[in-house]
């Protein structure tokens, strides 16, 4: 790579530079194709909604006098702008953060009341597909973060293993306390990943496959969002799949200090 040198100045400035600093320029060029990619890739990915609102909208003036087909074009119209919707809150949630945004003041958080919410969020989708979502594990487990980021980490969770997950199976949410952090699994018995795409998954805008992300409604950010979330809290996120078996995500956040053992040990779970 192309280098740089920058001079780095220690805690008292009158004592004039302290270190020579050898920076990688190519990779601030890098950072900064990276940047042009994901405007590029956004400018694609509201064009396509954008564009089926506007055919469907005109197929409708056509059909005006066939009230079948107007109500079976304004059922698409709906998917469509739920698609767009969905778009553009993650993108929000995305950009809040990864830009310079500093992060808000870390507080403890009841890893409980995150996973409840989350739960409550996706509930409706799961019964809707009448999958059941359990949940188990230690109780009265408490980090340091910020409650709605670690919320949307765990929701975005739970929303993939509804989506890539067949009619009328399970998908347990737990969480334990393991060497200072606390993990939150979410496992599904769901399609999977093939092994090709797993270290990528987490990238924003890549799907496994087009075709069936696009049925699901899929952005291919909610992962990204996870792990800016991790990444923001000092944790990390991973998985674990296999094709046909189903996945587990696992989300790393650190403990709260002084919370390695919960005031309150919580109900075993199953
Ligand atoms: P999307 O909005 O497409 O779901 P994500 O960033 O949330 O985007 O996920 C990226 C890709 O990873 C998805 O398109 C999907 O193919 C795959 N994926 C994510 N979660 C699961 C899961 N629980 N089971 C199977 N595939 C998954």
């Amino acid at each position: 790579g192309v280098l740089g040198v920058r001079l780095e100045r220690g805690s008292d400035p009158a004592a004039g530079p302290v270190a020579l600093v050898l920076q990688d320029v190519t990779e601030a060029r890098r950072v900064e194709a990276v940047r042009r990619d994901f405007v590029a890739n956004v400018g694609h990915e509201l064009k396509t909604p954008v564009g089926a609102l506007s055919l469907l909208a005109e197929a409708i003036e056509d059909a005006a006098d066939d009230p079948e087909t107007v109500r079976r074009f304004a059922t698409r119209m709906t998917h469509e702008a739920d698609r767009l919707a969905r778009l553009v809150r993650e993108l929000i949630d995305l950009s809040r953060l990864q830009g310079g945004e500093p992060l808000p003041e870390l507080v403890p958080v009841e890893v409980d009341t995150v996973i409840a919410e989350a739960v409550d969020r996706t509930k409706l989708a799961a019964s809707a597909k009448q999958i059941a979502i359990v949940t188990g594990g230690e109780g009265g487990l408490v980090v340091r973060g910020v409650e709605y980021q670690l919320a949307t980490a765990v929701t975005n969770l739970l929303a993939n293993a509804v989506a890539y997950s067949p009619e009328h199976t399970r998908i347990a949410v737990s969480a334990r306390a393991r060497a200072g952090f606390v993990e939150i699994t979410v496992t599904d018995n769901g399609i999977g990943i093939p092994r090709e795409d797993r270290s990528r998954v987490f990238e924003r805008f890549y799907r496994v496959d087009q075709s069936r992300a696009s049925r699901t409604g899929g952005t291919g950010l909610g992962l990204a969002i996870v792990k800016h979330v991790a990444t923001n809290h000092g944790g990390s996120v991973s998985v674990w799949s296999e094709e046909g078996l189903g996945s587990t995500f696992t989300l790393r956040i650190p403990l709260a200090a002084g919370a390695d053992t919960p005031a309150t040990p919580g109900p075993a779970g199953d």
